[in-house]
């Protein structure tokens, strides 16, 4: 950041006067001389040098981050908070100049957690934080109370099935990477159920936090009983484990109301800039709106909508129309259902072709960040080429596993080529789906370059000749 800091400062006293609508750039940036870099880019790197001077002039975009999570909190499928905060969203919108700003309806569930309480009551007493798991089951209204049994992999649970019986199973499961321990959250209570555990305590899903319990989905199935799964502290999960190891039981009273209600109707907000020659080809740029509802989902994902949302807010602030349209989509329901992404892909199945790349920011935008592109050979070489733009604030590199959960449907149904932007993984899971992740924690300075970067990237696929191949 050492580079970027007294072009930073001169640019902020330069729009101090003139918030919108710079006429001219405000600075040459050294790192964007006209003769670096592949000579097919000279025609995009004046607005790209714009766009990266605007983005990360002030804190514009942090601010906004800070209002939608201040003002909404938590925005679960189902809540009312969600439910204001799409209408906020599409009123900002239209009050940033987006063209075609509209809700679309889609039908999610409504998962309700309720009072949940978890106690140790021997050895003597603790109570212990958790967070139930999205879609689990209540206890009954006095509590479950039983034996703690725990088991570090799926194998040590198969080899000792026969103690799992009238049990809570206890997955204290190290946390290697997000795919790989996932797994235990996802199928851990099907899993135990099937060798006869009465509930599920889970090790939260991350690295070690400050005792916070991680929230998430899990799914049941149609061959075991449904039974209670909640999330405890990494700290916690060991201390059972080593009581344990020590020779002492373990018993636990888990008390949840978790419970399903009836399906809700909720929208994912689409925005454009629309293309002024090739108005039906698509840059489609997205994030999903809804978080868990444990925390305000400042990292997971409203950060990821602002960024994204700046690219078109950035380029209509400095006038700049690029060829073909650029499409904001907030979409809804991907912690718990991912209706959103599918109500997309269902609603443009015919013009999933028009899409000529598709871009989620759902990682956070943690440094060390980088952009990451999924597509054919020859698309990639573009991709990386326009890379080079970002090098003022070192994002030139563009490396592999491009894609998203929501924009995955639209893309498969069109073989969309995909980009996300992927913040640091071991900042992001240590407080993802946990009360700790809040606005606080993103830094002003990521949140900037990381608009900088989609801006630079949405606006030359979108204003390139040639569309991007296949
Ligand atoms: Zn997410």
């Amino acid at each position: 950041m050492a580079r970027l800091r007294p072009f930073v400062l001169l640019a902020l006293l330069a729009l101090a006067a003139v918030p919108l609508a710079l006429p001219e750039p405000v600075l040459e940036l050294p790192a964007l001389a006209q003769e670096a870099g592949p000579t097919w880019l000279q025609p995009y790197r004046r607005d790209a040098q714009r766009l990266i001077t605007a983005a990360t002039a002030d804190q514009f975009a942090w601010n906004r981050l800070a209002e939608l999570t201040d003002t909404y909190g938590a925005r679960l499928t189902g809540s009312d908070n969600l439910t204001r905060a799409i209408v906020w969203a599409a009123d900002t919108m239209r009050a940033d100049g987006f063209e075609g700003v509209r809700t679309e309806r889609v039908m999610g569930p409504k998962w309700v957690r309720g009072q949940e309480r978890l106690e140790i009551i021997e050895p003597p007493h603790h109570v212990l934080p958790l967070l139930g798991l999205g879609g689990s089951v209540a206890t009954r209204p006095e509590g479950l109370e039983a034996d703690v049994m725990v088991v570090s992999s799926q194998d040590e649970l198969q080899r000792r099935s026969a103690e799992a019986r009238g049990r809570i199973v206890l997955f204290d499961v190290p946390y290697t990477n997000y795919g790989e321990t996932v797994v235990y959250r996802a199928g851990g209570a099907r899993l135990a159920a099937q060798h006869g555990a009465v509930g599920v305590l889970l090790r939260s899903v991350g690295p070690m936090g400050l005792r916070t319990p991680h929230t998430g989905g899990m799914q049941y199935g149609d061959d075991a009983p449904k039974i209670p799964a909640a999330a405890i502290s990494v700290e916690d999960a060991q201390r059972i484990h080593r009581i344990i190891d020590r020779g002492r039981r373990v018993r636990v009273r888990l008390t949840m109301e978790a419970h399903f209600e009836p399906d809700v109707e909720s929208a994912n907000v689409i925005g454009e800039l629309t293309g002024r020659e090739r108005p039906n080809e698509i840059v489609l740029v997205g994030c999903h709106f809804d978080s868990w509802d444990a925390a305000t989902g400042a990292s997971d994902d409203a950060v990821g909508c602002i960024v994204t949302w700046e690219s078109l807010r950035l380029m209509k602030a400095l006038g700049i129309r690029p060829r073909r349209t650029v499409r904001l989509v907030l979409f809804t329901n991907e912690e718990n259902g991912l209706r959103g992404g599918t109500a997309y892909r269902d609603a443009y199945v015919k013009a999933a072709g028009d899409h000529v790349l598709a871009i989620e920011s759902d990682s956070g935008v943690f440094q060390p960040a980088r952009l990451a592109f999924s597509g054919s050979e020859s698309a990639r070489r573009i991709i990386a080429d326009i890379g080079t733009l970002l090098a003022p604030i070192d994002m030139q590199y563009v490396g592999p596993g491009g894609g998203g959960a929501d924009i995955g449907p639209i893309a498969e149904a069109g073989r969309v080529p995909m980009m996300a932007y992927s913040g640091d993984s071991t900042k992001y899971f240590t407080i993802h789906h946990t009360p700790a992740d809040t606005v606080e924690r993103i830094p002003t300075e990521d949140v900037s370059k990381a608009a900088a970067a989609l801006a630079v990237m949405t606006y030359v696929v979108a204003e390139m000749p040639e569309r991007l191949p296949r």
